[in-house]
């Protein structure tokens, strides 16, 4: 992407952010899901900022794609974890795995916002080992059939299409045959069953949709299949760094709303006579906020940067092998970053701080799910000391 497309895209950003932050407060006030966010995405041409021109889309470089979601995150964890649905996690894959029917089939549609999209890999019993999960599919005439339970979906009841992730019905566990495959599946089929989690039962996110679905002998086409039979793990484990790198730059924008509300609030409130930004302790907030959002942007960056130096050379390893240590780095620290920074926001705002009605409250409740999903805190911390100590040393496999 040039700097003038890159320029226009966050500008058109901006202003859907402008646009969508009374809406996103009444959402949350209310806790529903915001139904203005993807007719207002829809208006500033955001439903297909990381999918290439060729099927509509804005074909933002990891870099620019980060910096918008960072933008959007300051909006809330609630509104950039739907683009990491749709986009990172949803169009990703189907980008990147994707047959060419396949990507003329999803895109165009996804990008015009006919089509939402969302990612289904966890199961009631397969969370942070994805290999443990229990959906099957099996070969018919026609395609295959699908059966199972996925659970905990981000965008799963609104979604249009999603891509999911199964085992052979017909194949022994221990043949080596047994390998997980990746699909595409439309939701407005017979077989399809959706509940989505009601807003009052979750800690945070109440304006984003978090959804379970059962599919029963759900019929999939033959080309909704993603890359070959089998390259389910790996397409799910390289969807996964997307999906990673989209927390970590969420996270960096809750950063920088909280230091921005803190600021503020530190120059208006009186207290002993002065403002509070006069006090030595407010100011250790300010000042370990901005260190906090200073390493995460330098980390998200650096992530991002190699992310897009590995697309640039598919064939590479040791690039891709980078990419993926750098995603982990980056999204486990700035998830811990973000979450330490809302809760410092939270007390310099004090009593009002611990009121939904304010924006810290807010974030602290929706980002602490960023040190969860797309990877735990010690999953990742896992990882990354694999990466370091050699791949026999795995912790786990
Ligand atoms: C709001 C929300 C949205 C989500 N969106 C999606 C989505 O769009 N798509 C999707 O597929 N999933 C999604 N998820 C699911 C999410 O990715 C999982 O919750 C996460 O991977 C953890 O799995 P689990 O909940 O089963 O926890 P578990 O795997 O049961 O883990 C429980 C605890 O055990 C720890 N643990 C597990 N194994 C090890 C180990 N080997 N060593 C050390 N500790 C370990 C974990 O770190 C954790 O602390 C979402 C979850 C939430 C809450």
């Amino acid at each position: 992407m040039n700097p003038a497309e890159a320029q226009r895209l966050l500008a058109d950003v901006e202003a859907f952010c402008q646009e969508i932050r009374p809406h996103e407060e009444f959402a949350y006030a209310e806790r529903r899901y915001n139904d203005q966010l993807v007719p207002l995405a829809r208006k500033y041409n955001l439903l297909g900022m990381n999918v290439a021109p060729t099927y509509g889309g804005r074909g933002a470089d990891t870099v620019t794609y980060l910096q918008a979601l960072a933008r959007i995150g300051r909006e809330g964890t609630g509104v950039r974890t739907f683009f990491s649905g749709h986009l990172s996690i949803g169009a990703y894959p189907i980008q990147t795995w994707g047959s060419e029917t396949l990507k003329q089939k999803y895109l165009p549609r996804a990008v015009r916002g006919e089509c939402i999209l969302a990612f289904g890999l966890t199961e009631p019993e397969a969370g942070s080992n994805p290999r443990q999960m229990t959906s099957t599919y099996r070969r018919t005439a026609h395609g295959y059939v699908l059966n199972g339970v996925k659970y905990l979906i981000s965008n799963g009841g609104i979604a249009d299409a999603i891509v999911v992730f199964a085992y052979p019905a017909d194949v022994a566990p221990n043949d080596p045959r047994y390998r997980i495959s990746a699909f595409v599946i439309d939701t407005h089929v017979p077989g399809f069953e959706v509940e989505s989690f009601t807003p009052q039962a979750k800690l945070g996110l109440p304006t984003s949709n978090t959804a379970m679905f059962a599919m029963h002998d759900l019929a999939v086409p033959e080309e909704n299949l993603l890359g070959r039979e089998g390259d389910g793990f790996r397409i799910a484990m390289g969807t996964l760094v997307s999906g990673r790198l989209s927390v970590a730059a969420g996270c960096l924008g809750v950063i920088e709303d909280c230091l921005a509300e803190v600021l503020r609030y530190a120059k208006e409130r009186v207290q002993h006579g002065k403002e509070i930004g006069r006090h030595q302790l407010v100011q250790e907030h300010i000042a370990l906020i901005e260190v906090a959002r200073a390493a995460t942007a330098a980390l998200v960056h650096q992530a991002a940067v190699a992310k897009d130096q590995a697309a640039a050379q598919p064939g590479d390893v040791a690039l891709a092998q980078r990419a993926d240590l750098l995603a982990a780095q980056a999204k486990f620290f700035a998830s811990q970053a973000a979450w330490e920074a809302a809760d410092r926001a939270v007390q310099v705002f004090g009593g009002r701080g611990w009121s939904t009605l304010y924006r810290p409250a807010r974030h602290l409740a929706d980002v602490r799910v960023c040190r969860i999903y797309e990877g735990t805190d010690e999953i990742l911390k896992l990882k990354i000391a694999a990466a370091l100590l050699g791949k026999e040393w795995e912790a786990f496999h």
